[in-house]
């Protein structure tokens, strides 16, 4: 590999934050390895080429099923590994959480292979609990249910259990508990075998995760029951002779959980709640313990909170010993463990390819070639003199001089005593200077703040053809971090420094926070923009949330998406799926598209009546219009 590879691999991080998926090859291009096995890779970048020639333009969502597999395994191993050191006696069963990508193809590849450890699914709400219904599972493997849940809710668990499902029914208030005893004694009213399903209950703990989603645990949590809530439940089913029916305790201290200290707390609190339960006969067999595993966007292994301070192993290891420990102080059998990790397993597979559009230019650059000359004003004259003689060891005062210099071509401007033309050379000298000051500076050690502000301030904004609303929306909403790299040209060093703006017309449609391992990075290293060459970016590590999360603002719709299996002959694109037209997303803000070719005929046909248009015109126009309805929502080329 060439120098200039092995820097811009590190440049951008890929080894820190790819989990061993990703890499760049000879030529230079983003490379796609679905296992540690380096002999299959997939090269991003004509995966693209071979969509575009079929008409698929970006933006468009990659999905790699093999990433998600390779999660599942990771994890299993991990928990295997774990088990047989700590000589546990309970099993490790994931249970996939719905709600994280709900996406068909992204359940039934999870349950393709989950269905070799008997992994089963976990449903928060009847949406996706129906699609769970539908999916055939081990049967070994649970179906956990979640969420605030009414009567109808209770009825189709009792329908996936009476179907054959190992249904459990995790009550999160009494109300719940209520529902699910009195179906229990109308079903077996009828059918005294009848399967039914299984209770849970969600403890509220003490402890508290860390990271964004604190608020998900301790006392003032919005979900799960105290402890003489519990010991109501456990109360109500011993009047109803149906403790047994209680199976599992379940707790979950939010999502993204940065710090193994924090995680290991919960476990300690949560294994001598069951252990107590467990003494007092009631035969709880799984202790569920939630998601909350940590994806490490920016690959620093630290407790930020786009990161995490622990690996797959180290993470089952503290779960097995703490429990393990707590169960034989306490002389109970070791649960089987219910894990309910999401982001953990899908964030990898998806990525999101853009293309940058064009570039906005910030700093005012000289249009036409300039001179100063005797009659310029002083102000003007002086900041040509800055422009002309500043160098490494005046910089800073230079740079100084010329904010103040600034302010005064504005002061003077707003008196009428400047034209707009000594406006104009005055802005793009002050320009020249900033950009100077920024060289010398970046070439010192140590970077001052103020630089590092103006590194920002010059740096390029470059339009990216997507939205963040629709794609990355945690990357709005909360500041989340994603890896963002170029495709191509990782053979060549990025000289420009970059923040992203989407496409949408909100100020808020930008990316301006990027991963380093150290920090976090105000702008991105990226390429210059070839004219004749388009450049694309790859947004890694999407696949969890983002899809589901995002929303319909500025009506961009769904992006293309690419099913993409990589095999010892390269990629095989298995499926492809067009993205959001204009009349998909209208549809979805209720405007019908009968409704509105009408009344554009109406519309059309008037004018032509009045003189305005003749027919022919008039007939071109409505073609046109009905035509587009199936037009891409995104920004694309000739067209198409
Ligand atoms: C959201 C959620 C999960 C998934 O959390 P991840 O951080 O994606 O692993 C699991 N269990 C419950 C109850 C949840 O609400």
């Amino acid at each position: 590999m060439s120098a200039i590879i092995d820097q811009t691999v590190e440049t951008y991080g890929i080894e820190n934050w790819g989990a061993g998926y990703f890499g760049v090859n000879r030529k230079g291009n983003l490379v796609v390895r679905p296992t540690d096995n380096d002999s299959l890779s997939a090269d991003v970048r004509e995966i693209i080429e071979d969509l575009r020639k079929r008409g698929i333009n970006p933006p468009i969502l990659l999905r790699f099923p093999q990433l998600l597999v390779g999660q599942i395994r990771k994890l299993q191993t991990a928990f295997r590994k774990s088990i047989k050191e700590f000589d546990y006696d309970g099993r490790h069963l994931c249970v996939f959480p719905m709600k994280v990508n709900q996406n068909r193809a992204v359940v039934e590849e999870y349950l393709r292979e989950a269905s070799r450890y008997d992994f089963g699914l976990e449903a928060g709400s009847k949406a996706e609990l129906y699609a769970a219904l539908s999916m055939e599972q081990t049967g070994e493997s649970l179906l956990v249910i979640n969420g605030f849940k009414d009567r109808d809710f209770v009825r189709l668990a009792f329908t996936g259990a009476r179907a054959g499902k190992n249904v459990v029914i995790v009550v999160e208030k009494l109300s719940e508990l209520d529902h699910t005893l009195n179906f229990t004694d109308e079903v077996l009213k009828e059918n005294p075998k009848a399967k039914l399903p299984m209770i849970g209950v969600r403890v509220k703990l003490y402890s508290k995760g860390s990271g964004r989603w604190e608020k998900s645990g301790g006392e003032a949590a919005k979900f799960g029951l105290t402890t003489t809530e519990i010991l109501e439940v456990i109360r109500r089913l011993a009047v109803a002779g149906r403790t047994e029916m209680l199976k599992l305790l379940h707790f979950h201290i939010g999502s993204q959980l940065t710090d193994i200290k924090r995680i290991k707390n919960a476990m300690k609190e949560a294994a001598r709640t069951y252990a107590k339960i467990r003494q007092m006969n009631i035969p709880i067999q799984y202790l569920d313990v939630g998601g909350g595993m940590a994806v490490d966007y920016d690959g620093s292994r630290t407790s930020f909170e786009s990161s995490a301070n622990y690996n797959a192993r180290e993470f089952a290891n503290d779960v097995i010993y703490v429990i393990k420990t707590v169960c034989d102080d306490e002389n109970v059998p070791h649960p089987d463990i219910i894990q309910e990790s999401g982001r953990y397993l899908s964030a990898y597979h998806a990525i999101l390819i853009t293309n940058v559009q064009d570039e906005i230019e910030t700093v005012v650059e000289d249009i036409t070639p300039m001179k100063v000359d005797e009659d310029d004003p002083q102000v003007v004259k002086e900041l040509y003199d800055l422009r002309e003689s500043i160098n490494g060891k005046n910089y800073r005062e230079y740079y100084h001089d010329a904010l103040e210099h600034r302010e005064e071509l504005f002061q003077m401007f707003n008196l009428g005593l400047i034209s707009l033309e000594d406006r104009g050379k005055g802005e793009v000298l002050f320009w020249d200077v900033c950009e100077r000051a920024d060289g010398y500076a970046q070439q010192k050690k140590y970077v001052s703040e103020e630089f590092d502000e103006l590194r920002k301030l010059l740096s390029t904004k470059y339009l990216a053809n997507f939205s963040v609303f629709r794609s990355m929306p945690d990357n709005w909403a909360l500041e989340q971090l994603f890896p963002i790299i170029p495709v191509h040209r990782l053979n060549k060093k990025p000289n420009e420094f970059a923040t992203l703006c989407d496409i949408t017309c909100d100020s808020d449609g930008i990316v301006e926070k990027f991963v380093d391992l150290h920090d976090v990075k105000p702008v991105l290293e990226l390429h210059k923009l070839e004219s004749d060459e388009p450049y694309y970016l790859a947004m890694l590590l999407v696949g969890a949330y983002q899809e589901v999360m995002g929303n319909n603002h500025n009506l961009f719709g769904v992006p293309h998406e690419a099913h993409v299996h990589v095999g010892d002959d390269g990629y095989i694109i298995k499926k492809v799926i067009h993205g959001a037209t204009l009349g998909d997303t209208l549809a979805g803000v209720r405007f019908d598209r009968t409704q509105m070719h009408e009344q554009f005929r109406k519309i059309v046909q008037r004018r032509i009546k009045d003189g305005e248009l003749s027919e022919k015109e008039g007939h071109e126009l409505i073609e046109y219009y009905e035509s587009e309805i199936n037009a891409y929502t995104y920004l694309t080329p000739n067209g198409h």
